[in-house]
């Protein structure tokens, strides 16, 4: 990937912006051009940053970057539209099914000699 099309790729990611088909509405994220069901055109889709977690589990024998957050949770969240991401869970020490969350920004892991730091989305319970 180059610097340009990473970046590009990560405000969407950041934004959690996605993607709807102008013919058949499927809505895809990250974004696509084209609809992979029925190949029409694609446009810009702001996602909600508010759901529910759907299903969820553990995650334990990290690759070595991301040793030092110990195990994790990942989950498929249910956002308020509908559509049904993956995401890293942060937080949150007991994970239940059907629990409010919310996107927030963290880092992810830091990688190479200079210790370059990558930041993403992760999904954090609501406090209302
Ligand atoms: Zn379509």
């Amino acid at each position: 990937m180059t610097e340009i099309s990473d970046w590009i790729y990560r405000i969407s990611r950041y934004r959690l912006l996605g993607s709807r088909c102008v013919k058949c509405g499927e809505v895809t994220y990250p974004p696509r051009l084209k609809c992979f069901k029925c190949g029409s055109e694609m446009i810009d889709y702001q996602l909600p940053r508010r759901g529910k977690i759907i299903h969820y589990t553990s995650v334990k024998n990290l690759p070595e970057r991301y040793n030092r957050f110990g195990a994790y949770y990942i989950a498929i969240i249910e956002l308020d539209d509908g559509t049904r991401i993956f995401g890293l869970l942060t937080d949150i020490e007991k994970p239940e099914v059907g629990i409010r969350v919310e996107a927030c920004l963290r880092k992810l892991y830091t990688y190479g000699e200079e210790g370059k730091i990558i930041y993403g989305l992760k999904f954090r319970p609501v406090i209302d």
